[in-house]
């Protein structure tokens, strides 16, 4: 375990004369290692690691920092240190689940070091030799000992940290952590430079990445701070490789598709399209809408995201874009997240594309078996037409003999599985998906990178910003008397829940509960709708009908309303318990209202006395931009609550940080491209096969391991 020690004993580590045959080394079976054996190697073998080659592509998943060493006199009872000292004494736990003790003195003074629930720990020290030790400074009889947590040794003499960090790893029962790590310093340091970096050998141009060996040698620990952040950032380049490959491969299929035909938007039929509005466009509409007649006259397929903030109007880009193709003698589909939303894009169309003579038709669950059959007699007989429904419509089998375009709304929750779904099913089909809320490059990137991007950066005119307010709980009647106010002057009100019902464990308002709440306050007047996830379909269709009308001008709901939810003459949006969404979820809500001419409001409320989760909403009281404010998620929640943690964690990244590595996401991105250009896709595939994130899928596809 002392270091000295691991290195007076390499050639017992392998047997394999290095020099020679390189990879010999690398190739050479874990049971073949001093310390493993046959039942420690079977352990391995059962998560997928083999050889050396494994063990040292096995990457660590955290790293505990290690603090610089403090003089022993100076340590302060109750605070977390480090100190390096001098083996004195070594006392044996007496009874099995005793502590052990171990006095250690540097130049400055003398302490205890204490081991608890660890009764062997003393046959690992000798004395004289020099121990690193972590752990928190406590005091008996006057007296300083340190509660050990993690321990290195040192060199005889060494007065610092033996590194930055303390690399923990995802580790099966069998194997200690302590001697996995003194393996694989030892292998690291000797053998991982013998590793062979898939970059030199792909035409890469050379950059200040550093090659894939010495990054790996330095995360296993035998580096410094500096090298730590160097290999960071190489090892986060292949994660985004790694990751980046399917995307980027999709892409370049596509690219080498071709439509059976196009669509040409002639400057008259804009005109015509256009005036079907009953609103000028904005400028951004017009640019992203000759970007995607663009597509629609190009032989190879649209494949493009379009995004922009809450209430930019991407509802007009989608209808425009079906009725050019329906008018051209083709289909369409248009497809929501939930039915809700198909309903009301459903009204939106009839309303704007009857002037255009542009059939649509209603897919959902609500639709009867009856209806059902009539429109799938029509679908396959190829009408042109506009099918608008949820994305269930893609796992149906509805036969869409002349689909040309497919929009698919709301992406947020559709993700990079069901759009691989998407794609093998209308291989050359036009696809235009579209985010509800403005997207992080970063983010763009990595989950959309197989797609082209449209923003829509300018929101249609007389938009006054949402004036948004935090409260909290004990101020609800307050905020119920408001309710009511705006309600009686002819405005709707939503109110959004983050429960259906409510729930023992969960100290939270549930949708239900507050909706019966608020009718008996009201005495009935003004009248309180429910929209929620577990009712009928055609239930929460109604209840929006109502809300829509002016009937029931307040509506609870959960998050049901989240996205695309669209009803001009909300002006108050109140969000209860709100510190449990995420920022960009809550802009979304508070996108709901401000979209008629109508000054607009939204109330937040937190729970009563808890200041962090009010720091966090008062971004939403000073901020308006979309984009700025997805960012600030992303940086502070993690991409996963913006992606959707729908994403299937494809966006677990152990090195990357898509909140900070903008530069090596899109230099990932080049590089695949350019590699695709001189290579195809299998060879690729192939030479990544050597890569730490690669080993990583294989090890977590096999099992699950316990940490280290
Ligand atoms: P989102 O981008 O959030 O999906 P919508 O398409 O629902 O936004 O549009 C929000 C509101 O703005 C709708 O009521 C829509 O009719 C209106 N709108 C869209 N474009 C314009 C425009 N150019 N001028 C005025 N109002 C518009
Ligand atoms: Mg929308």
């Amino acid at each position: 375990m002392p270091r000295a020690r691991a290195s007076a004993t390499p050639s017992n580590a392998t047997s394999a004369p290095e020099s020679a045959a390189p990879t010999a080394a690398l190739d050479q079976a874990l049971a073949t290692l001093h310390g493993v054996g046959p039942a420690r190697a079977a352990a391995f073998a059962a998560v997928g690691l083999r050889t050396v080659r494994d063990l040292l592509l096995h990457l660590p998943h955290k790293f505990t920092a290690l603090p610089h060493p403090q003089p022993i006199a100076r340590l302060a009872a109750g605070t977390d240190a480090a100190v390096v000292g001098r083996v004195t004494r070594i006392v044996p736990s007496r009874r099995r689940q005793g502590a052990t003790r171990i006095d250690v003195d540097d130049a400055s003074g003398s302490l205890a070091l204490v081991f608890f629930h660890q009764p062997h720990v003393g046959s690992a020290f000798t004395r004289g030799a020099f121990v690193y030790a972590l752990g928190r400074v406590g005091e008996r009889d006057g007296k300083r000992f340190l509660a050990v947590g993690t321990y290195e040794f040192v060199a005889a003499g060494d007065s610092g940290r033996p590194a930055a960090a303390l690399p923990i790893y995802a580790l099966p029962d069998a194997v200690p952590p302590r001697l996995h790590r003194r393996l694989v310093r030892d292998l690291a340091g000797r053998l991982a430079p013998l590793l062979d970096d898939w970059r030199t050998t792909t035409p890469l141009q050379a950059d200040e990445l550093i090659p894939l060996g010495r990054a790996i040698a330095a995360i296993h620990g035998c580096a410094d701070e500096a090298e730590l952040a160097a290999a960071r950032r190489r090892l986060a380049y292949d994660e985004f490789v790694h990751h980046l490959r399917p995307l980027v491969a999709a892409r370049a299929q596509v690219e080498r598709s071709t439509k059976p035909d196009v669509v040409r938007v002639t400057d008259d039929e804009f005109e015509r399209l256009r005036g079907a509005l009953p609103f000028a466009l904005t400028r951004a509409q017009r640019r992203v809408l000759d970007e995607v007649f663009a597509d629609l006259a190009r032989s190879t397929p649209m494949h493009r995201l379009l995004h922009g903030d809450v209430g930019s109007g991407k509802t007009a880009i989608a209808l425009l874009a079906a009725a050019a193709v329906v008018r051209a003698g083709h289909q369409a589909a248009l497809l929501a997240p939930t039915a809700l939303l198909a309903d009301q894009h459903a009204r939106t169309a009839q309303r704007i594309l009857t002037s255009l003579h542009v059939p649509c038709a209603t897919l959902t669950a609500a639709t009867s078996a009856r209806e059902r059959k009539a429109l799938h007699a029509r679908l396959s007989a190829g009408e042109p037409l506009l099918l608008i429904g949820t994305h269930a419509l893609l796992v149906e089998r509805v036969a869409l003999p002349r689909l040309r375009l497919a929009v698919v709304d709301e992406q947020h929750r559709f993700g990079v599985v069901q759009r691989g779904r998407l794609r093998a099913k209308a291989a050359a089909v036009d696809l235009l998906v579209m985010s509800a809320t403005p997207i992080p490059r970063t983010l763009a990137l990595a989950v959309f990178g197989d797609l082209e991007v449209s923003a829509l950066d300018e929101l249609p005119p007389g938009r006054s910003p949402v004036a948004t307010q935090v409260r909290e709980r004990s101020e609800l009647k307050a905020v119920a008397d408001d309710i009511r106010a705006v309600a009686r002057s002819g405005g709707r009100v939503f109110v959004v829940c983050p429960l259906v019902a409510q729930s023992e464990q969960q100290d939270l308002i549930a949708a239900e509960t507050l909706a019966n709440k608020l009718t008996t306050y009201f005495k009935g007047q003004p009248r309180v709708g429910l929209a929620h996830g577990r009712r009928k379909p055609e239930d929460n269709a109604a209840a929006l009908a109502a809300f829509q009308s002016g009937a029931v001008p307040v509506l609870v709901a959960t998050l049901v309303v989240e996205v695309g939810v669209d009803v001009p003459e909300a002006t108050l949006m109140v969000v209860v318990d709100a510190a449990r969404f995420g920022l960009a979820a809550l802009h979304q809500l508070r996108g709901r209202v401000g979209r008629g001419m109508r000054a607009s409001r939204c109330i937040l409320v937190a729970k009563d006395g808890k200041p962090e989760s009010r720091e966090r909403l008062d971004v939403l009281v000073d901020e308006h931009d979309g984009l700025v404010i997805a960012q600030k998620d992303l940086e502070v929640r993690g991409p996963g609550q913006i992606a959707g943690s729908r994403q299937h964690g494809v966006l677990d990244f152990g090195f990357a940080d898509l909140a900070r590595d903008v530069d090596l996401l899109a230099r990932a991105q080049q590089d695949l491209r350019r590699l695709l250009e001189a290579t195809d896709a299998r060879a690729i595939e192939q030479a990544l096969r050597a890569s730490p994130s690669a080993l990583r899928t294989r090890v977590a596809a096999t099992a699950t391991v316990g940490p280290g």
